[in-house]
């Protein structure tokens, strides 16, 4: 990636060394059906999202949200409606892509033997006749189809023609593996193990494979073996939540972090009426900081006046009320509030439970105090809870000159934001960078400012 500030932010790397490039970026894809008579349908509603390397990336939903239509969308099977995906960062259908599916019907040629359903695609690529066999029976050897070479699927048992189906996926050596509800069909012993011994090829590079995408309904499957899980929501389908998964493997399906992930889930994806929860603190398994992605959260679009006239309501309500009472009494509709309720909550200041808005110790404080000290309140916060802030305020006390381009950040939202959503993110970090008085913003020069008077706040080193 390139940024113009690799020469003179040196020793800074925690800051500069954003997430590897990815491989499949989607930009506000959407997708439409005709209907004959009346008309289209949209079953994705624009939608953002990004396969990267080294990440196993669920998508949960419920029945019908969309998640096959996503699948096929991002692995170049089917076109968007609108928006574009990349692969490699040119448009996908100008691109040589290589990913594979693996899909829950195992869909195998019945007429083929095991060995020939292997090499079929490889075939496919015009692969000589003498290494495609050869890499074939590999792959049969490492998914444990040794000896099977010969049969027909229908000889087969559900679990053995899906192993069938990853091997077939597999032996094209996919830079990306694509898996629509592979294990659904299968007993759940036989799922349990498939999914074991996936993990295993995937934790042990055994597989050249450098991203998964793996479409479920299953809450635990995801929990257990994703890096990232993303909730779809429906009609039309999009983002509900989008969060990492920071459990150390093995995971251990009774313990705490994992049960409390799961219930998560659930209710995100029971209660679609409900502002999305921000994922409960995974204390255990965390990466080593050099290894983890960043990952920006997305700043809600709200005011810091908004976010301490919210508090200090809450606090004539004792503190605690029902959401949609709260947009009542204010007569906000409820999605106007809860850009707001999102950035108190991202703030630390309340906590949303259920569709209950309760605000925190730090939070009553705040709402309490005057406007200094909200200002300084404020501050820790977010130098705390926001790494976009965070790193702003950073990159500004390390350089000389204490000024960065607006486009070195632009540039790492980019990353992970449509370009517009990233000019957002920047407006916002602007107007709550200069509320706490954090840095400046020059908007001739389009650069961050750190203003002279300015002491060094304390608490950079926050959690992530
Ligand atoms: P999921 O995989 O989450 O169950 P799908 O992506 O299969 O959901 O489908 C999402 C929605 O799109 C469903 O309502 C489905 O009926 C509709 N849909 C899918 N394919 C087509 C199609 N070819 N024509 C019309 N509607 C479709
Ligand atoms: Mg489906």
């Amino acid at each position: 990636m390139g940024n113009p500030l690799n020469d003179t932010m040196a020793g800074t790397s925690s800051v500069i060394a954003v997430g590897t490039e990815p491989i499949i970026r989607a930009e506000r894809i959407e997708k439409y059906y005709a209907q004959p008579s009346q008309n289209r349908i949209q079953v994705i509603s624009a939608t953002d999202l990004l396969i990267v390397p080294g990440e196993i990336l669920a998508l949960l939903g419920p029945s019908g949200s969309g998640k096959s239509t996503m699948l096929r969308m991002l692995s170049g099977l089917s076109k968007p409606s609108a928006g574009q995906v990349y692969w490699h960062g040119r448009p996908i259908a100008e691109s040589a892509i290589n990913v594979s599916i693996v899909f829950q019907s195992f869909a195998l040629f019945p007429w083929l033997t095991v060995l020939e359903n292997v090499e079929a695609p490889l075939k496919a690529r015009g692969m000589a006749a003498d290494e495609r066999r050869e890499r074939s029976l590999r792959m049969l050897d490492t998914v444990g189809l040794d000896g099977f070479e010969a049969a027909y699927p229908k000889e087969l048992s559900g679990g053995m023609r899906q192993r069938v189906g990853f091997a077939r996926a597999l032996v094209v050596e996919p830079e990306v593996l694509f898996m629509d509800e592979p294990f659904s069909a299968l007993d759940v012993l036989t799922a349990e193990n498939l999914r074991s011994e996936l993990l295993e090829l995937w934790s042990k590079k055994t597989m050249p494979t450098k991203a998964v995408f793996l479409v479920t309904h299953n809450i635990e499957e995801a929990v257990l073996l994703a890096d990232r899980i993303i909730v779809l929501g429906r009609n039309p389908g999009h983002i509900r939540t989008d969060f990492r998964v920071q459990l150390s493997h093995p995971r251990d399906r009774k313990s705490e972090p994992f049960t409390q992930l799961v219930d998560y889930i659930y209710k995100v994806l029971t209660r679609p009426e409900v502002a999305p929860l921000a994922a409960p603190d995974q204390t255990t398994g965390r990466t080593p900081r050099d290894q983890r992605q960043m990952h920006y959260q997305m700043l809600p679009h709200a005011r810091p006046g908004g976010v301490a006239g919210l508090l200090e309501l809450l606090i004539d309500k004792g503190g605690k009320d029902d959401i949609y009472r709260l947009a009542d009494d204010l007569a906000f509709e409820i999605d106007d509030l809860l850009p707001i309720v999102d950035a108190a909550q991202l703030l630390g200041f309340l906590t949303v439970y259920e569709g209950d808005v309760a605000i925190t110790a730090t939070g009553t404080e705040f709402a309490n105090s005057e406007i200094l000290r909200q200002k300084e309140l404020f501050r820790q916060a977010a130098l705390k809870n926001i790494l976009l802030l965070r790193q702003i305020r950073r990159a500004l006390e390390t350089k000389n000159d204490h000024t960065v381009p607006e486009e070195f950040f632009l540039d790492m939202l980019d990353e992970q934001f449509s370009s517009d959503e990233s000019l957002r993110q920047v407006e916002t970090a602007v107007s709550w960078g200069r509320y706490a008085e954090l840095f400046d913003f020059d908007a001739a020069r389009r650069r961050f400012i750190l203003p002279e008077e300015t002491e060094i706040v304390a608490p950079v080193e926050g959690a992530e």
